[in-house]
C-alpha cells in the first residue's frame, strides 16, 4: 500500500494536485472537506452538524471527523492506498489515523506539504469563490479565519510526521504541472 497525506493551508492546491496523484499512483482520494460537502448537499445529520462549523471556518470536532474518515477507508477494502486530503488537521486526528492504519497493518508513508504564502492563498480562495459555490470561499474574514485555524491547530501536524522522517515540504507556487512534477519527485 501507499498512503499519502497531502498537506497545506486552504487554497494551497491540495484538491487539484490530488487529482494528479490519483491518476499517477492509482490511489483512492479521501477529502474530508468534500465528504462533508457531499453530506450537506444530501441533507444528512452529519452534513447539518458539519455546516455549522464550516460556515464559520472552524474545524468540525475531531470525534465526528475521525469516525467519518474511518468509515470511508473501510468502504474501500480493495484500495492500493489512499491520498488523505484535508485530514489529519489536528494532532489528535493524526494520532487516531496512526492507530487506525496500524490496526489494518499499514501506515502513512509520507506527508507532502504545499507551501504558499498567506496573501496568495487569500487571492486564490476569493477567485475560487467566484465559481465554487462555497460560502467559506466568498467572505475574506472567513478565509482569514480558516488560515488562522490552520496556523494555530493544523500546522503542528507537520511536526508529527517530521518527527518520524515522513515529511516533505514542496514549493506550491508555479504552474499546476510544475507543482505536480515536484510532488512526483518527492514521492518517488
Ligand atoms: P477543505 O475543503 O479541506 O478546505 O475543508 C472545508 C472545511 O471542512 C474546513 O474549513 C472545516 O470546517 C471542515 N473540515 C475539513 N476537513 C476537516 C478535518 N480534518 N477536521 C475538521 N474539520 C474539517
Amino acid at each position: 500500500m501507499l498512503n499519502l497525506v497531502l498537506f497545506g493551508p486552504p487554497g494551497a492546491g491540495k484538491g487539484t494536485q490530488s487529482e494528479r496523484l490519483v491518476e499517477r499512483y492509482g490511489l483512492v482520494h479521501l477529502s474530508t472537506g468534500d465528504i462533508f460537502r457531499y453530506n450537506i448537499k444530501n441533507g444528512t445529520d452529519l452534513g447539518t452538524l458539519a455546516k455549522s462549523y464550516m460556515d464559520q471556518g472552524h474545524l468540525v470536532p475531531d470525534e465526528v471527523t475521525i469516525s467519518m474518515l474511518e468509515a470511508e477507508v473501510n468502504k474501500n477494502p480493495e484500495a492500493k492506498g489512499f491520498i488523505f486530503d484535508g485530514f489529519p488537521r489536528t494532532t489528535a486526528q493524526a494520532e487516531a489515523l496512526t492507530k487506525f492504519l496500524a490496526s489494518k497493518g499499514t501506515e502513512i508513508h509520507l506527508m507532502v506539504a504545499l507551501a504558499v504564502e498567506e496573501d496568495e492563498l487569500v487571492k486564490r480562495l476569493l477567485l475560487r469563490g467566484e465559481h465554487s459555490g462555497r460560502a467559506d470561499d466568498t467572505d475574506e474574514s472567513i478565509i482569514r479565519n480558516r488560515i488562522q485555524v490552520y496556523n494555530d491547530q493544523t500546522a503542528v501536524v507537520a511536526d508529527f510526521y517530521a518527527a518520524q522522517n515522513k515529511f516533505k515540504n514542496i514549493d506550491g507556487i508555479g504552474s499546476i504541472d510544475e507543482i505536480s512534477e515536484r510532488l512526483y519527485a518527492a514521492i518517488g
